[in-house]
């Protein structure tokens, strides 16, 4: 579009005198054009009703990525709070100045109309690149808890700035798109005050609803009326196949991993049992390198009037019993390797401790989006080489499954050593395969699945795979917001993160 504009210009034949205030005057129009543009992102993944036609501008080269990263500086980023206004302006100013490297995207509104902001940082910040995967923050889902949502606008200038000198952020963005979401509850933030440490205030949605509460539950039903923020979540992360995912809190100091919820929340809130995953063993290894980066958080020492965690990670359940936890959902429903990370006693500090906080977590929040590159990936493919999307792929012995995207890509963080990778699919033969993990890099394996015979066709698909999926997630019925909450839930909400 500038560029039909600039021809127009040529073609006017201006006086050379003229021409300088006329190029900046068509350069402001088309920065305004373009800044315009980015509010909403254009890519096949996102919601359909989110999508807005414009030209994207053109991917750079390497070398260009490099030089503009090197050559432009960031926009300020002050250690201080930023309201909806300010967030929103830093997120389209570091946009401004790195279009290559960033996208700015809403998944939807909050209840009070503010943007859920998503940024997208990576070398393809617009585009799904075959293979790559997807990872994730989201912060502030609990809106006084303020800290998240600051070093989520702290890593994206770091991981922006740090492109062109530092190999490991480089490789980051290389080879994964990370997308950040610094506030899932723009509207609780608003009304929730600094300085104030404890309670619930801003906590909530604008119509009063605990976001981490309000997610289709796989243990129980959650007959808790879902919330838009909820919902735009959901889809969001129907629509893209993240692999991985931390969920930042405050009110505590540890890496808390599924389950969050337990078949008998009772039992497990008078006993403090865990309630454990399949992949147990992977989630203690994703929080422990989330804690074992967080001095503070290692050593496990207790917030004040609560207990202390040994390492600094607990099991959700057993830490306490939640129905309708995002990271459950995440896991469960979405294949999506989330935890949730409690990184502040003070759930809205001063302003001055967030230099502290940054520094305490900087290491942590960047070695944890690594671990997107540990594990098993590929395609599942039929005999012609054409993606087969949604298959259902689990690893033996772990009935909490995964599917293959609509390019037939999948992704699974596990620890090195032998594991049975199996698939499944309508209409083919189903397949296993061993996989040999190694520490330092991915395994990539490519699957290619048969038609079944006619014969077997017509005696109907396969049996259903014994992996977890919700029975009915998305049609869980409104009634009564808090009907299913038991009273040790409504009190440990208030208390805990
Ligand atoms: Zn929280």
């Amino acid at each position: 579009m500038c560029s039909v504009l600039f021809l127009q210009f040529i073609s006017l034949r201006m006086k050379p005198a003229s021409w300088p205030s006329n190029i900046s005057m068509l350069a402001v129009a088309c920065f305004y054009i373009y800044l315009t543009a980015v509010q909403k992102i254009h890519a096949d993944e996102f919601p359909q009703n989110q999508r807005v036609p414009f030209s994207l501008p053109n991917l750079m080269s390497r070398d260009s990525l490099l030089d503009q990263a090197y050559n432009s500086g960031p926009p300020p980023l002050s250690f201080d709070y930023h309201n909806y206004d300010a967030m929103t302006a830093y997120l389209r100013a570091v946009n401004g100045v790195y279009p290559n490297l960033t996208a700015l995207y809403s998944v939807g509104k909050s209840v009070n109309g503010k943007d859920l902001w998503v940024m997208v940082v990576s070398f393809s910040p617009y585009k799904h690149v075959l293979g790559v995967p997807n990872v994730k923050y989201v912060a502030n889902m609990h809106g006084n808890e303020a800290v998240g949502r600051e070093l989520m606008l702290h890593l994206i200038q770091y991981l922006v700035t740090e492109y062109p000198r530092d190999s490991y952020v480089r490789f980051l963005l290389d080879n994964t798109r990370i997308h950040i979401m610094p506030s899932m509850n723009p509207d609780g933030f608003e009304v929730a005050k600094e300085g104030v440490c404890e309670g619930g205030q801003g906590r909530y949605n604008a119509r009063g609803y605990d976001l981490n509460r309000n997610f289709p539950d796989y243990f129980k039903q959650n007959t808790v009326r879902p919330q838009p923020e909820t919902e735009f979540v959901k889809q969001w992360i129907s629509k893209i196949q993240f692999v991985l995912s931390g969920n930042l809190h405050g009110g505590a100091l540890v890496a808390s991993y599924p389950f969050d919820n337990t078949p008998n929340s009772l039992f497990h809130s008078l006993t403090s049992t865990a309630s454990l995953t399949p992949d147990d063993d992977v989630f203690k290894h994703l929080a422990t390198v989330y804690a074992s980066n967080n001095k503070r958080m290692f050593q496990g020492r207790p917030c004040k009037g609560q207990s202390g965690f040994k390492n600094g990670i607990t099991n959700g359940a057993k830490w306490y019993p939640l129905i309708g936890g995002m990271q459950d959902y995440n896991y469960v429903s979405h294949g999506c390797m989330e935890i949730t990370l409690e990184i502040s006693c003070c759930k809205y500090p001063p302003a001055s401790d967030l230099p502290r906080y940054w520094q305490e977590n900087k290491e942590s929040l960047l070695k944890f989006l690594g671990e997107a590159h540990r594990g098993v990936r590929g395609f599942v493919l039929d005999v012609n080489g054409e993606p087969v999307e949604g298959a259902f792929m689990k690893i033996k012995d772990r009935d909490v499954g995964f599917r293959t995207t609509r390019h037939g890509e999948f992704w699974r963080i596990i620890l090195p050593g032998r594991h049975i990778l199996q698939v499944r699919a309508d209409n083919y033969e189903p397949e296993e395969i061993e996989v040999i993990i190694a520490e330092d890099r991915p395994t990539h394996v490519n699957i290619t699945l048969g038609r079944l015979s006619r014969r077997h066709q017509n005696l109907g698909p396969p049996p259903p795979p014994s992996v977890m999926f919700p029975q009915n997630p998305d049609n869980q019925p409104a009634s009564n917001p808090f009907g299913s909450f038991s009273n040790f839930n409504k009190f440990v909400s208030n208390v805990f993160g």
